[in-house]
This record gives structure tokens, sequence and C-alpha cells, in this order.
């Protein structure tokens, strides 16, 4: 039996114009995310994009496990290939979908004709094709309403399809279609969060994070790659920075007045994140920030970080309380790693009294007391390190 992906791509329908240079956007990141499975074809055909591997020895679970996590795909099936002929579809039904009809309890078969000389209208095909079923599959009854399984035949220009069930796609916009923007990323749950919802919006992804040693430990950093990993699969390649920070918190904490540590330290994390995220060709920042979570995280205080990038600051889980962000932390698989007790160089140095209603006026001057800020920002920036995570 011949067995192929078929993709349903989203909003992609939406856009007109554009629509053509989304599809092959789509194209080209599936074929990405397939490239150490095998050689696959890919054929656009009306609104479906159709998945050939081209060889048996290819694993079609782990394809489709991989294309699941494709932005830009609103539902996906494994469908089986038959010939154009009444006998070979119904026998293909049967067999390909044995096991799913076994377990279901009710069915319902719908039919696409495209091909418009096919001898079966598609309520014929209807018919003919689940009175054969309902006759092979005794405890089987019809559920045009909630069936739990829809048997889809779809009649094409070459061939006939079969399939079952679909299976929800990632959903949102080809990653790449909506430019580039940098993530400020920690090794906690809301940053890697985040960084998936913005990547669903069609963006691509640079990561910035900053590291602290000997504050925080090399394993801390691995925690951090292995969360980009995660969110990889869904994004595709994050070219990452890790910045040295160490000697900057340290002259926070020498020259500025504690209440303040905490805010002036993410201010200077936004005036690097900005310098790197230009020279990536990015055009905003984004941070895992949700009002109220902490003291840092006022509308007060995110007053004073916001005005220390000149670029738009994106924070998609500003509204959204903790466990909305853990719903989707433990959906896209990084909850595991996020919970790991590692530190992050936010709890060096945190303030015992850090102000939640800081004025910008008084942070900038509070700021001020680092006497050579700009060659330590250069000097942090220069000693970057570029890690590329897929
Ligand atoms: P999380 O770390 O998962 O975002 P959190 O509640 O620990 O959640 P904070 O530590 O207050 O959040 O950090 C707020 C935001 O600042 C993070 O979402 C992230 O975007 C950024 N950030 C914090 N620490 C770092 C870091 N070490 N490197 C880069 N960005 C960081
Ligand atoms: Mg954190």
């Amino acid at each position: 039996m011949k067995e192929i992906i078929l993709i349903k791509n989203g909003e992609l329908a939406l856009k007109g114009m554009n629509r053509n240079s989304f599809e092959d956007k789509l194209i080209k990141n599936m074929k990405h995310r397939l490239s150490s499975m095998g050689a696959f074809e890919f054929t656009k055909s009306q609104s479906t994009i159709m998945v050939d591997p081209l060889s048996d020895d290819i694993d079609l679970d782990d394809a489709t496990e991989a294309l699941s996590k494709v932005f830009g795909i609103a539902a996906l099936s494994r469908a089986c290939v038959c010939e154009k002929d009444l006998d070979d579809i119904k026998s293909t039904a049967r067999d390909y979908l044995q096991e799913q009809l076994e377990e279901a309890k009710t069915f319902k078969v719908e039919a696409k004709r495209s091909d418009k000389k096919f001898p079966l209208k598609s309520p014929e095909i209807c018919r003919e094709v689940g009175g054969f079923l309902l006759s092979k599959f005794n405890h089987l009854k019809v559920d045009v309403h909630n069936p739990d399984i829809i048997v889809t035949v779809e009649v094409r220009d070459k061939y006939a399809f079969v399939r079952g069930n679909n299976i929800k796609g990632a959903g949102g916009m080809p990653t790449g279609t909506g430019g580039r923007a940098a993530i400020l990323i920690s090794g906690g749950i809301d940053s890697p969060v985040a960084a998936y919802m913005m990547a669903k919006r069609g963006i691509e992804l640079c990561a910035v994070h900053f590291a602290s040693p000997p504050y925080t430990s090399e394993l801390a950093e691995l925690k951090v790659m292995e969360l980009l990993k995660e969110v990889a699969q869904y994004a595709g390649v994050i070219t990452t920075y890790v910045v040295p920070f160490t000697k900057l918190q340290e002259a926070i904490r020498d020259c500025c007045p504690e209440e303040y540590f905490t805010i002036i330290m993410r201010r200077i994390m936004m005036q690097i994140s900005e310098i790197i995220a230009r020279s990536q060709n990015c055009a905003a920042l984004i941070t895992g920030e949700s009002v109220g979570q902490v003291a840092s995280q006022t509308m007060h205080a995110l007053a004073c970080t916001d005005c220390a990038a000149n670029m738009p600051v994106f924070r998609p889980c500003i509204g959204m309380d903790k466990d909305e962000i853990v719903a989707i932390s433990r959906k896209i698989g990084t909850f595991e790693t996020s919970i790991q007790p590692y530190e992050d160089c936010c709890t060096v140095f945190t303030p015992k009294h850090p102000k939640t209603r800081p004025q910008i006026d008084d942070v900038i001057k509070a700021q001020q007391k680092i006497e050579n800020l700009d060659a330590l920002i250069n000097e942090a920036v220069d000693g970057a390190r570029k890690v590329i995570i897929r």
C-alpha cells in the first residue's frame, strides 16, 4: 500500500496574492524539517500539499510527528493511494483503516471528486463505500453529525486517496514569513513559551542568553540550549548568542542602589540584545514577561525596561496567568526542562526590597553611576558566543 501525507494549510488560504510565496515558504520549511529522514516529493494541488515519500524505508510516523510541529499547517493526514476504481477504493478503505474502524463505534464517509469524469458523483461514492464498510464491520453505525471516524475518499486527477481522521496541525503562519526577532531566553518557563508564540506568527527567531559564571553554572546554560532545541522543533534553526554578563552584574552591584539592581540589569539586557538583534537583521525583541508576575514586571517597571531599547518589544505572555503559560509549555514539551532547578543570572544579587513603582528618571540616574557602562556593554557584545540551535 502506498501511503502519503496530505497537508491542509490554514490561514494561508486567506492571503490572496501572497498565497503562492507563503506556500513556497511552507514547503521549504517542511523540506528542511524532513531533510534527515529521506527524500520526499512535494506537490501543490488546490488547497492541499501532498508529501510523497520516495523510498519504502522512510518512517512516516516520524515524518508525521515532525510535520505536526511545522507552523502554517492547519491539519494533516495520512492517506493511502489507490486506483480510481470503486472496488479498489472500497477494499483500500477496508484494509487501510481496519484498525481504526474496529475501534470506532460510529463513522461516516465523505467524498470529494475533483475529477468530474469519474463515473460516480460524490453522494454515490459515499453510499457505495459506506454500505460496503457496514457489511464488513458489523458493529459500526453511521453517524453523520458526530462520528468517531470520518472516512474521506478523494478522487483526483491521477489517483484516488482514502484517509481517516485528520491530525491537528501546529497552526499559525510559516516561520520566516513575518521577519526576524530576537528572544531574550532564560531557563524559566515563560521565555520558551514566548519564543514559541512569536514563531507561530511566522517570525524567525534568533536568541540571546545572558550567563554570569561563576554565579551561574555550565549546567544552567546547557538547560537553556535544551529548551531552545525543543523550541527549534517548531521554529526551525535558532542562531543563539550567549553573552558574558558577570562584569556588568558586578558593576551594577558595586555602583547602583540595591532597590534598582534588577530593573537596571533588565535595561542593560535590552540594550545588549538590541545591538545583537540589529546585527542579525531582527526588527524586534521578545521577552517572557507578564504583568505583575514579579516586582520587575509591574507596569511601572516594564515602562522603565521598555524605553531602554529603540525597537519594539513583544511580550506575548503579558496578559497570561502562570497556569496558562504552563499549559502551553507542557504542550510544546519545554516544561520538564524549565523546572530543573538551575540558577539564572536574574537570581544573582536580587534586591531584598525592589522598587515596584520605579520612576524612569531615578532609574536612569542610578544607571549612570556605572562609569564605563558603554565599554562594558561593547565588551559583552564582543564576547558573545554564537551557537546554532537546530
Ligand atoms: P522566564 O525566565 O521563564 O521568562 P521568569 O518568571 O523567571 O520566567 P524573569 O526571570 O523575571 O521571568 O525574566 C523575565 C524575562 O527576562 C524572561 O522572560 C526573559 O525574556 C528575560 N530574561 C531573564 N533572564 C534572562 C537571561 N539570563 N538571559 C536572557 N533573557 C533573560
Ligand atoms: Mg527567568
